[in-house]
């Protein structure tokens, strides 16, 4: 797969810490699948910011002794980020930090705004002076301009949030307060949870919240903003809901790929969503086959209902090199080694002579699925029926999403049966577009990739690259 998520976001409120930042880490590391360029975390120490950034995984960018050396404090956020508006540079990495005139704002934003562009036009004409190349700078100028019209962050932050369009999940710390923001059409996910000593956990996922032992109290609402304080007579989160009411869109693909199994996003397990995916592809594309086999890690859970529905054997037929992770080093073309041969081994004893269901989330060129294929044949497999946990990807994402430009989505431009051909399966099936509502169990979503139906419009220039070189020409 070659789809990344944007962020993950993170943030801790409570008693006076003095491993604050190392809890941020933990929960960092649970949500490390949502970006693996760069991270950070700030700690709030009294209304004194300390952060420390770089690019790399959170691993190898935080050591106990670094970690040590960050204060304590009552409150942190953290991010990790997989860049795709901005380049991969260390002023993009988040969280971004402001000071300005009534005190510090540090950010960490999950998603893409479809009107950066704009935003930020207008703000450098009225004297902004921008240093990243990251719609989150511009989020922190609408937020910190509101902030100095305004008596509260608060006011602040639900003035600025108007002007924007598109995905946004945010965390964020002032001096005194944290606050967790969800768009309203609640594209990306946020949740919260609470900790036996009082302590309150914002995290993209809930996987990020049992990490640091907090129990899930429940998912932003679409819209709303809640606004957390150590101040006494506050023992619960303020919740704010001006910006709640439309009709909500959580990205489908969420489910799908990116969000770990062993999460909860708005109510609904994430790998119970892919098992009845896997059923329904069981029920729409059954074939005759002797073993049915995922790819490793997103293509597991739909092969286990793929498998419980059909009858068919569920086998580990491809077992995943767990080590090969950023600093992984690529062979070159002329070392004509297969990267997917070193991230991917056949287990021959599962595969040699049988008729196998092969189960992945997506295709996207065709060229991994062509390249898996090509291991299982050589490992023996009669035959190979692959069978797709989402619907054939046609289209761009402009709420924060990795996905190629259509030129290069192989279902735009060839049928099932010449992709199947293409990539040497012999069947290939893809989860029904229709059926995306019984697979998630979500009453309403953004599967705009898959039907071109764009939820929250599309940027002025609606070709994706056309859209992000404007973008960073403008940044230069
Ligand atoms: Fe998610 Fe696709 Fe919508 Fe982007 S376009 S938010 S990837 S469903």
């Amino acid at each position: 797969m070659a789809i990344h998520e944007e962020c993950g976001v993170f943030g801790i409120i409570g008693p006076v810490n003095p491993a604050i930042a190392k809890e941020v880490y933990h929960g960092l590391y649970a949500l490390q699948h949502r970006g693996q360029e760069s991270c950070g975390i700030v700690v709030n120490d009294d209304g004194i910011f300390a952060a420390h950034k770089d690019l790399g995984l959170v691993g190898d960018v935080f050591s106990e002794q670094l970690l040590s050396s960050l204060p304590g404090g009552t409150m942190a956020i953290g991010h990790v980020r997989y860049g795709t508006t901005g380049g991969n540079t260390k002023s993009n990495i988040q969280p971004m930090v402001v000071s300005h005139q009534k005190g510090n704002l540090a950010l960490a934003h999950n998603g893409n705004l479809t009107n950066s562009l704009d935003l930020r036009d207008s703000l450098e004409l009225s004297g902004a002076i921008f240093h990243s190349t990251s719609d989150t700078e511009t989020i922190c100028y609408m937020i910190t301009r509101e902030r100095l019209k305004t008596f509260s962050i608060e006011q602040a932050v639900l003035a600025a949030v108007k002007h924007l369009k598109g995905a946004y999940s945010l965390v964020m710390m002032s001096s005194t307060k944290l606050l967790a923001v969800r768009d309203p059409m609640g594209f990306r996910p946020l949740c919260y949870g609470k900790r036996e000593d009082g302590s309150y956990v914002v995290a993209s996922e809930s996987c990020a919240l049992d990490a640091v032992g907090a129990s899930f109290v429940r998912d932003l609402e679409p819209g709303e903003m809640l606004v957390f304080s150590m101040e006494a007579e506050e023992d619960q989160p303020r919740s704010y809901r001006d910006h709640c009411g439309s009709k909500a869109s959580p990205c489908i693909f969420e489910y799908i790929y990116f969000s770990r199994p062993d999460s909860v996003i708005d109510g609904i397990p994430v790998h119970d969503t892919r098992v009845r995916a896997g059923k329904i592809l069981a029920r729409e594309h059954a074939v005759r086959a002797d073993v049915v086999v995922g790819v490793p890690d997103s293509g597991l859970d739909a092969a286990l209902g793929y498998a419980l529905e059909s009858g068919i054997p569920y086998g580990i037929g491809l077992v995943k090199n767990k080590y090969v992770g950023r600093s992984f080093i690529a062979p070159s073309q002329d070392q004509r080694t297969d990267t997917v041969r070193i991230k991917l081994s056949p287990v021959r004893s599962v595969l040699a002579g049988k008729r196998v269901v092969l189960i992945d989330d997506s295709i996207v060129r065709g060229t991994t699925s062509r390249r898996i294929i090509n291991i299982l044949r050589e490992a023996g497999a009669k035959e190979i029926h692959l069978r797709i946990s989402s619907p054939p990807f046609r289209h761009p994402c402009f709420y924060g999403v990795d996905i190629d430009s259509e030129e290069n989505l192989i279902a735009n431009h060839h049928s099932v049966e010449e992709i199947a051909d293409m990539i040497g399966a012999d069947t290939l099936g893809f989860l029904p577009i229709e059926s995306l509502g019984e697979m998630s169990g979500c009453p309403s979503f953004c599967s705009a990739c898959f039907d071109g139906i764009y939820p929250a419009g599309i940027p002025a220039d609606p070709r994706k690259d056309r859209f992000e070189r404007k973008l960073s020409e403008a940044r230069k």
